[in-house]
Formats: structure tokens, sequence, C-alpha cells
């Protein structure tokens, strides 16, 4: 069993699912969607974050770091990729505090540990955990089950938050401990999701096809991205998709984008190519909320 990374266990999530919940933050995901507002859950790998416009050019983590990888150069610390192994050793070192590691190590005793720590607030609002990303179902999957089958045990109520992109056998083998899926549709246009994404979208679709026979609880996710995806006859056409193929879902949540991670991509010294993406407003996802009315759908959630 490989432990996956974790880059954050963020308490008291209202946004992904039943009441109040702990979202447990996987890193590494087999999309690349350009939006992404958490782009460090993009790797698989460990990852130094850095905040280049805070630093003084002092050269103190480089007494930190043995494996000689920061210079500084111009009055910036430099870090060589290919020689950082992320200890986190050069972080104590920096008086401005701009340098983080993303990605964490939890042994299955560990994250539960730290699930339980909030398992009041669960009784107390009817929530539980969700396991999101990056992409849940791309980590270790003895990891995984061992995970979710212990908290099902113990009576936790589990939500996973997929992108869908796995072989239908890991979605099938978590089933079980299962109680709600958050699952995104992103594009339905296959060439165009490749371009934006990374991947087509059929494995996605063929596998939503499948967990709704399943009759699986199913949650839709709908990121609108201005500029993207915010037409109505884009809307028209998952909706249809969804009604053609008698999809069992719940909810339809349409989620507007903000650029908020656009600062992430600059601490992981990569360009964001969102810039001229659009936050959709009010009205317009009042819009997309009435195609989806229009075509059967009725529990219609909007914003978060
Ligand atoms: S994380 Fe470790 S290897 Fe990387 S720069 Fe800091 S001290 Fe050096
Ligand atoms: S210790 Fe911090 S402020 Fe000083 S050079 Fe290193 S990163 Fe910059």
């Amino acid at each position: 069993m490989n432990r996956p990374l974790i880059t954050d266990i963020q308490k008291y999530s209202i946004h992904d699912g039943e009441g109040i919940r702990t979202t447990v933050f996987f890193k590494g995901c087999p999309l690349s969607c350009i939006w992404c507002h958490n782009p460090e859950t993009q790797s698989f790998s460990g990852q130094l974050l850095f905040q280049a416009e805070r630093c003084t050019g002092c050269g103190s983590c480089i007494k930190g770091c043995s494996s000689k990888a920061i210079s500084v150069i111009d009055k910036i610390a430099v870090t060589e990729e290919g020689h950082c192994i992320q200890c986190g050793a050069c972080l104590d070192y920096c008086p401005q505090n701009i340098r983080e590691i993303s990605g964490t190590y939890y042994s299955p005793d560990e994250l539960i540990y730290e699930i339980e720590k909030d398992k009041a607030f669960y009784e107390q609002s009817g929530g539980g955990i969700t396991f999101s990303g990056g992409e849940v179902l791309a980590q270790d999957m003895d990891y995984l089950e061992e995970i979710m089958k212990r908290l099902y045990q113990k009576g936790y109520r589990i939500n996973i938050d997929t992108c869908g992109h796995t072989p239908f056998a890991n979605i099938k083998r978590i089933l079980p401990y299962v109680n709600t899926f958050l699952y995104d549709i992103k594009i339905m246009d296959p060439v165009q999701h490749k371009k934006l994404t990374g991947v087509e979208n059929s494995l996605i679709l063929n596998n939503l096809r499948q967990l709704s026979r399943e009759g699986a609880a199913i949650w839709i996710r709908i990121p609108v991205i201005g500029g993207v995806n915010d037409t109505i006859p884009h809307m028209e056409e998952i909706a249809g998709f969804l009604r053609e193929e008698s999809i069992s879902l719940k909810q339809i949540h349409l989620l507007p984008y903000h650029n908020t991670g656009s600062s992430k991509y600059k601490r992981l010294n990569r360009a964001y190519k969102g810039e001229h993406f659009r936050t959709p407003g009010k009205k317009e996802l009042e819009d997309f909320g009435e195609v989806f009315r229009e075509s059967g759908f009725h529990e219609i959630m909007t914003g978060g």
C-alpha cells in the first residue's frame, strides 16, 4: 500500500455535501484543467511553494538546505527544482515565512485520527467526510479502500468529489462505502474537453452512466467558466445528456468560476493561463438553472 500525498484537510466545509464536513484534498490528478483553482493538487509529487515578491534575498534559507538547492540571484531566492527534495528544512530558516511544502503523507491511522476530531460536528449537522483533490480515485486504491471501510464501519457518511476519469473498477471498489458522489461535468464536446483539461470526456461520461445504473446517489457539479462553457446551448446539451441517459441524480450544482487560485500558480512558479476567464453573474447562473428545470431537474443549487 502506498500512502498518497494530501495537500489539505479542510474543516467545517459546507459546500461539499450535506451538513458540516471535513474535506480531504489528495494530491495528483489525471486532468490538468487550465482554470484549476488548486493547481498544487495537479502533480502527484510534493512541491515547494514560494512567494517571490516577498523575498528579501537575505539568504538565510540556504543554511537550512543540505541539498544545496537554493541560491540568491538578483536579491531573490531561487530553488533548483531538480535538486529540491521537498524536505521542508528551509522553511524554519525563512524570517518572512514565505516557503511552504505542499503534500504530506498520512498513514490510515493518522488520517482517521485527524478526521475524527470533528466527530461531534458531523453528528450534530448530518455531515461527514468528503474525499476530494486533485482526484481521489487516482490514488492508491488499497489505501483509499482501507480508510473508507474503517470510517464506514464507524458510521461516518462519506462523499467522493470526483472528475470521473478513472477505471470503473476503482469506483466499484469503494461504492459500498460512499453516501454521495459529487460528479463533475465540465464540457460536453470531447475535443474542447481534451484541449482544456488534457483528457477526452468519454470515460467520464461512461462512468457516470454506469454509476447511475448502480443506483448511486449522485450530485452533478458543473463549474461554470465564463468564456469556456457558459452558454445556454451548452447547458442544454448537458441537460439533454442527463435526461436521455436517465441519470439518477439528486441535485445539480452550478459552481461559478473564481480566479482565486491564480496566486498559487505564481507560488508554484507556473504561468496562469486563465486570466481571460470570467466569473459568471447571478442572472446568468439563474438562466442556466432554468435550462435544467425545463428539462425536469428541480434540485438546482448555484454558487459556492
Ligand atoms: S525543501 Fe529541502 S531540499 Fe528543497 S529547498 Fe528547502 S531545504 Fe532544500
Ligand atoms: S530566507 Fe526567505 S526571505 Fe530570505 S532569501 Fe530565503 S526565501 Fe527569501
